[in-house]
């Protein structure tokens, strides 16, 4: 082991140990910039720092303790 890493490893309805897999997800203003260009609006791109931020580390899991499958979010202070 080398860096810390910092995915969750529990699972967040049964507390189960599980293997969380990177997972690449949309960030929410994705989502809303994608939604404005439908409707002709260009939204203003978001300084990088800002996007990072929001964006943080998608992780996503099916828990063999409770069959349910999470998705987490991590976001990391810089
Ligand atoms: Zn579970």
């Amino acid at each position: 082991m080398s860096a810390p890493d910092d995915r969750p490893q529990f699972c967040p309805w049964c507390g189960t140990p599980v293997d969380y897999e990177h997972h690449r997800h949309t960030p929410r203003y994705e989502v809303l910039a994608e939604k404005a260009r439908a409707e002709g609006v260009d939204l203003p791109q978001l300084p990088p720092r800002v996007r990072d931020l929001l964006a943080g580390d998608g992780f996503v899991t099916s828990c063999c303790g409770c069959r349910t499958i999470s998705h987490v979010v991590v976001h990391r202070a810089h």
